[in-house]
């Protein structure tokens, strides 16, 4: 068993951690034993306020905004190296956070490392336009940065999912506020401490733990805050907006969903089966874009199931840190009994267990929020967790007869974030991708996404995206400059 982790994370406000205005600490406990793990201090109103003064004259006065982005970018790429150099740390702490399998987190942070780089390579890229007006005119785009940005993020990817609006909000200049979730700030508190050494100017990048209605809601409302972006769920994203909508700010919304993976008969079964397992037992299911919902053409529904349920059960349970473990716990005691709940209600309801439905047996995985990889058929249309994004590692199966069937089902729900498909004609992905009601389709592969492409959900699923070339305008506003240069019109000889 791996020890506590024994100094306490702090907030990081104008380049010092500091514990806070109330001085308090919270005790975040391991997920795969609910023994103490780290203790974090907690956030406050007050707090907020003090990181976005720091933000504000950081912003203000450092030449982090000033410059035209070769040094930011030098600044960024020296952040992806130190974060590269010390990846196997973050990892260890992303994963005795969350609980996710150690080979998960380190793709995590690899991955943030690789998006470091690719918003360093863009920050000196950030260019206006002229545009051609009639008479003694010239007409100037002025990109310039917003001021301080905020950023609210989730548990369940924690330094991910921050550093995916963080990167390009401060490629493009801008002052950054975090708000990392109250659960799993671990390695956001731990990469704030890197910014100092690589060059990020005290106040540039501020991370404040705490609750999200008292700290997350001070933040929006503060009048130095210049746009909002979030990730989480949708309850909490409506009343983002709203509070951003008071103040007419730019928002960004990453939310839920419950993602079909469509599988036609033609496909490849066995990859296929690998594909859904990822899709829907990775990070314990705790993923926005997991393929929760696997809609399988009647005529191989039998041994597909059989595959998809071979690869659950033999799923090997454990703690994250542990070698050749493949799927963790939950994240807390609280998420297991919902998600639990969703499984206990549909089988009530008529739904059947294929695998899974219930909670780890092993003794030495009883204190931790162990859940089977868990495979339900014939759930009941109107059950919750048909309907309702479950967030655990809980895959409900249908069968379709044809195409529009399938499609159908794949659009009956009120998320639109990512679908997969699964068949090798090239016809059939095409077409049905195009009919479906969802910001990503990714086709005879498990969700997967890079940094250069856009990530967005429609529908219940958000508003606006993320990643890509693009993001970096979430970030900076065009001022126009038109210019009269004098004079009156020369007449010709
Ligand atoms: P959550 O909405 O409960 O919390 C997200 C963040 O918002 C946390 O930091 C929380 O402290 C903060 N918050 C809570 N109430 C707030 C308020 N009133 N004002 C300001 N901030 C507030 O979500 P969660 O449980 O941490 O994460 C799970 C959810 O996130 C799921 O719905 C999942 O689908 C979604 N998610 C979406 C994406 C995506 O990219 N679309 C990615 C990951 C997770």
């Amino acid at each position: 068993m791996e020890a506590t982790v024994e100094a306490p994370f702090d907030l990081i406000i104008g380049g010092r951690e500091i514990p806070g205005t109330r001085g308090e600490h919270q005790e975040l406990l391991d997920p795969a034993t609910n023994r103490p793990l780290a203790r974090v201090a907690v956030g406050s109103r007050e707090d907020a306020r003090h990181a976005m003064e720091a933000a504000d004259r950081a912003f203000r006065e450092s030449p982090w905004a000033q410059d035209d982005g070769a040094r930011r970018s030098k600044t960024l790429m020296r952040l992806a190296a130190r974060l590269e150099a010390e990846a196997e740390a973050f990892a260890r702490l992303e994963t005795r956070n969350v609980g996710k399998p150690l080979r998960e987190a380190r793709v995590d942070v690899g991955y943030v490392t690789r998006t470091l780089e690719y918003f360093g390579g863009l920050a000196d890229k950030i260019e206006g336009e002229t545009i051609p007006v009639p008479g003694p005119r010239v007409d100037l785009t002025i990109v310039e940065p917003l001021g301080v940005t905020v950023h609210i993020a989730p548990w369940n990817y924690p330094l991910l999912l921050a550093m995916r609006s963080v990167a390009p909000a401060l490629a493009a200049g801008n002052a950054v506020v975090l708000k990392p979730a109250s659960l799993t700030p671990l390695t956001a508190v731990a990469l704030g401490r890197l910014a100092h050494d690589v060059g990020i100017p005290d106040g540039i990048l501020n991370i404040v733990p705490g609750g999200g209605r008292e700290v997350g809601e001070a933040l929006i409302e503060d009048s130095r805050c210049r746009s909002v972006s979030f990730t989480g769920s949708g309850e909490v994203g409506a009343r983002i907006a709203e509070l951003a909508a008071r103040r007419h700010l730019p928002v960004t919304l990453e939310l839920g969903g419950k993602g079909p993976a469509i599988v036609f008969p033609d496909a490849d079964l066995d990859r296929a089966a690998k594909g859904i397992g990822y899709g829907i037992f990775q990070n314990a299911g705790q993923m926005c874009w997991a393929a929760s919902r696997l809609i399988v053409h009647e005529s191989v529904r039998g041994p597909l199931l059989e595959r998809v349920r071979a690869i659950a059960d033999g799923l090997k349970l454990g703690p994250g840190t542990q070698d050749g473990v493949e799927m963790g716990p939950l994240v807390s005691r609280e998420q297991l009994d919902r998600v639990l709940g969703y499984v206990r209600e549909a089988i009530d309801e008529g739904a059947h267990a294929v695998a899974g439905g219930a909670r780890a047996a092993e003794p030495e995985l009883a204190d931790g929020n162990f859940l089977r990889p868990t495979v339900l058929a014939d759930v009941p249309p109107s059950a919750r967790a048909l309907r309702e994004e479950i967030f655990g590692p809980v895959l409900s199966t249908m069968p379709f007869g044809d195409t529009d069937d399938a499609v159908r089902l794949a659009n009956d729900t009120t998320y639109g974030l990512l679908s997969t498909l699964w068949t090798r004609d090239l016809a059939t992905a095409h077409s049905v991708a195009r009919r479906l009601e969802s910001g990503m389709v990714v086709v005879n592969e498990a969700p997967i996404t890079f940094p250069q492409l856009p990530f967005a959900g429609i529908k219940g699923s958000g508003l606006g995206f993320e990643q890509g070339r693009r993001a970096v305008e979430s970030f900076v506003r065009r001022k126009n400059l038109l210019l009269h240069l004098g004079g009156g019109r020369k007449k010709s000889a």
